[in-house]
């Protein structure tokens, strides 16, 4: 099964909405293995985000993530990375479409309350770069099979 890694921003923190966006990932059937929080440093941001160096928004991207702690979690699923994606939907929140977490809880491009992994390589490095081995868990769903069929696990 696939582990992928999403932080809850500090619009969710500050906005009251951890348990909503959690319950939305519980619900679709995804297992939380892996759940802390975490008061994030520009050094560390400096790093996540690193794609974004060259950006004019790259440092007032970063300070938006240092205002309070997040929380860090790991969801495993069949295809969790691809599939968390889609939960979380485009990164502008005035684009993304209903239904998904940007799309119902942001009306900003910065301000999109959310991260997700986007590809399995992207998953593991920044999986192993938050988590210690220790921290997340192996365990299996009780409801296993109400939620895959026999070939899917
Ligand atoms: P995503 O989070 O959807 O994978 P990116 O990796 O491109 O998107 O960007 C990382 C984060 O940087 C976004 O989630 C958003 O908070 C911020 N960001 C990206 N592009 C912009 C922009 N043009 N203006 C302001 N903030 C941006």
């Amino acid at each position: 099964m696939e582990k992928t890694f999403v932080i809850l921003k500090p619009g969710t923190v500050q906005r009251g909405l951890i348990g909503e966006i959690i319950n939305r990932f519980e619900k679709k059937g995804l297992l939380l293995v892996g759940m802390k929080m975490f008061w994030l440093t520009d050094e560390i941001l400096s790093v996540h985000y690193a794609h974004l160096r060259d950006k004019p928004f790259f440092q007032r991207v970063k300070d938006a993530m240092v205002v309070c702690p997040v929380v860090l979690c790991c969801w495993q699923g069949k295809d969790a990375v691809r599939v968390v994606r889609t939960i979380v939907g485009a990164t502008n929140g005035r684009e993304a479409l209903p239904g998904t977490i940007r799309g119902d809880y942001s009306m900003s491009m910065q301000e999109n309350i959310i991260h997700a992994s986007d590809s399995l390589e992207t998953a593991e490095i920044e999986l192993k770069r938050f988590f210690r081995e220790e921290e997340l868990y192996d365990y299996c769903p009780a409801l296993i099979k109400n939620l895959y069929a026999n070939d899917e696990v």
